[in-house]
């Protein structure tokens, strides 16, 4: 059974669709598409979308709740997960920013499930975004629930607002990180840096 509790979406939920289906509707036809068979429905399917999928965590008024467990092994050395896949939206132009974040901590009393890291980011990335918060969210939330400042958050990910727009390059990649506690030294950094690279 899952400890994870989210707050239920307000009740309102089809109101807030139908706002944003005829706010999409007025956008296709200010830029003159025209409303037929095959896009009669979009207005009502993007904001379905957008309030289901790409932007749900909005509706939650707290972040999940992470069950934390007692370190009964007395694992101590880091714990280091890669690959955890990152799609979340550009705040400033709407579109996909897709990339693979890592993170490690090294336990001290407590420990939490491994797919709990994939949830955690998976809630930030449900939202409007901009990397830099959104590596600063994760670390935070972290530090919060597992109560150690022996935190890395690596997120390495391309902007599709810049694969498409103005210089249009198409496979820059941006990186931010935070670390802190027994990673915030130049070793710990590096080895975690090349293990994220291999
Ligand atoms: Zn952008």
């Amino acid at each position: 059974m899952s400890k994870e509790k989210i707050q239920d979406k307000p009740a309102n939920s089809q109101d807030t669709k139908l706002k944003i289906a005829y706010h999409i509707k007025e956008i296709l036809l200010a830029l003159g598409v025209e409303i037929n068979d095959s896009t009669t429905k979009t207005p009502e399917r993007v904001a379905k979308f957008y309030y289901d999928e790409l932007f749900k965590s909005l509706n939650f008024k707290e972040k999940p709740r992470i069950a934390a467990y007692e370190n009964s092994h007395n694992y101590s050395e880091p714990l280091i997960q890669k690959n955890i896949d990152l799609i979340t939206t550009c705040e400033h132009h709407l579109v996909p920013i897709v990339g693979r974040v890592l993170i490690a901590y090294k336990p001290k009393n407590r420990i939490i499930g491994l797919s709990k890291l994939n949830r955690i980011v998976e809630y930030f990335s449900k939202m409007p975004q901009i990397q830099e918060r959104l590596t600063m969210q994760i670390f935070n939330y972290l530090k919060e629930i597992l109560k150690t400042n022996d935190i890395a958050v690596i997120i390495e990910a391309q902007h599709y607002c810049i694969k498409i727009r103005g210089i249009k390059n198409k496979s820059s990649l941006t990186k931010t990180s935070a670390y802190d506690g027994d990673f915030n030294c130049s070793n710990a950094r590096i080895e975690l840096n090349e293990y994220n690279r291999n």
